[in-house]
């Protein structure tokens, strides 16, 4: 194993705040169940484990109200993907000189809006993406993503976002002339495994900053993204062993430019939420295909299009919790409740439920607080979307 040396992190159970408020029962299922606490809690360990870099809560993750406040009163600031995520920061009081532009696939109509609200952060990918930013956002800062292969993540965001390292070096010196300050920025994928991600990943920034450098430039921003990891079936490495495997891949890659007042951005989006929540739904079905089939299929009341979408090729495998914990189990494959072939849960991973099992039980999902909520349909099949409490 990769981090045998390592202490890892073994799963907890939620606090008793939700735990509090899960036993009610009270709410119309399925829903997610979000302790705050958790929230402020993880931004302060991520701010100690990597004290040399500004947090950017990736607000795609989560991006409801209660999180935002909660976020914008800690003092962190914020990672958007559009004119409405922006919208939402603000309106939730952060000045917009905290928010950072981090699509890289952005209308020149967004920019020049986001741009007049007084964002000056913004991300790139192509050469027509920093014409637009040149054009509408002048001056402001921009930083190129690099790509990453996305390996050691169980949920990769490789090939879509960030170019070759070599064009890279090419168009931060192409911004750098047109008079923006300039970074570079990848994102290793999220839920990473892979403590060694980031050192491979600002090897290609050092080459990037090299080449700007040489160019009579200097480099401004360097964004090492997201990837800190949620608790789900596998144990993961602790939040400091990443800040510490970041620090020093940042000591050996970059020591000319750390030194220099370089901005250093982390952009958690998972890490600050997943653990937070808690999906409670209730068991619609079950049922065998043959009366002698020793796997049950277990219908969920939510499924892929109800905001379980990261069990796409089963990437993310949450925790399971049942009333009846501890009795004899048997095989399942789970599955949502739309008419829909694609809203099956699990089949390949060796999810075991207990055979007490039955149609009306509770089933709760652990470490759902990220990438579930926005991920809900609007009513695909008439089911409504993703509720969410917080507690
Ligand atoms: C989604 C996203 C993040 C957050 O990633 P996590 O793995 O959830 O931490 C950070 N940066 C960018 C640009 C993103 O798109």
């Amino acid at each position: 194993m990769e981090h045998a040396h390592l202490r890892l992190d073994r799963p907890s159970a939620p606090t008793a705040k939700l735990e509090a408020f899960l036993s009610a029962h009270t709410s119309e299922t399925p829903f997610v169940a979000i302790d705050l606490d958790i929230v402020a809690e993880r931004y302060h360990a991520l701010a100690e484990a990597l004290p040399q870099a500004d947090v950017f809560y990736a607000v795609k993750a989560n991006p409801a109200r209660p999180i935002l406040d909660l976020l914008v009163a800690a003092g962190s600031k914020f990672d958007v993907a559009s004119r409405h995520e922006v919208q939402m920061v603000l309106d939730a009081g952060a000045e917009p000189s905290r928010i950072s532009f981090g699509n890289t696939i952005k209308k020149a109509r967004d920019i020049a809006w986001a741009y007049e609200q007084g964002v000056r952060l913004f991300a790139f990918d192509a050469e027509e993406e920093l014409s637009k930013l040149t054009e509408h956002a002048p001056g402001a800062t921009v930083f190129c993503r690099v790509l990453c292969d996305g390996s050691g993540a169980d949920w990769p965001l490789s090939r879509k976002f960030g170019c070759e390292p070599e064009e890279a070096a090419r168009l931060v010196v192409l911004a750098a002339r047109a008079g923006h300050p300039v970074g570079v920025s990848f994102h290793v994928g999220s839920q990473q495994r892979d403590l060694t991600a980031w050192d491979r990943a600002l090897a290609e920034v050092a080459y990037v900053a090299d080449a700007l450098h040489d160019g009579g430039h200097r480099l401004a921003v360097i964004n090492v993204g997201g990837g800190f990891p949620g608790r789900y079936q596998e144990a993961m490495p602790p939040i400091a062993a990443y800040g510490q495997a970041i620090s020093q891949a940042l000591a050996d890659r970059m020591p000319t430019y750390v030194d220099n007042p370089v901005l250093v951005i982390a952009e958690p989006g998972r890490y600050l939420v997943a653990d937070a929540g808690v999906l409670q739904t209730e068991v619609v079905l079950v049922s065998r295909k043959s009366e002698l089939d020793e796997r049950r299929w277990v219908y969920l009341d939510c499924g892929k299009f109800g905001g379980l979408a990261e069990t796409m090729d089963e990437a993310i495998r949450y925790r399971m919790r049942t009333p009846h914990d501890g009795g004899i189990d048997g095989p399942v494959t789970l599955a949502g409740p739309t008419c829909d072939s694609a809203d099956v849960l699990y089949e390949k991973t060796d999810y075991r439920l207990p055979l007490a099992l039955t149609s009306g039980d509770r089933v709760e999902l652990l470490s759902c607080g990220a990438y579930t909520t926005t991920y809900s349909a609007v009513g695909f099949n008439g089911f409504a979307p993703l509720r969410e409490h917080f507690v």
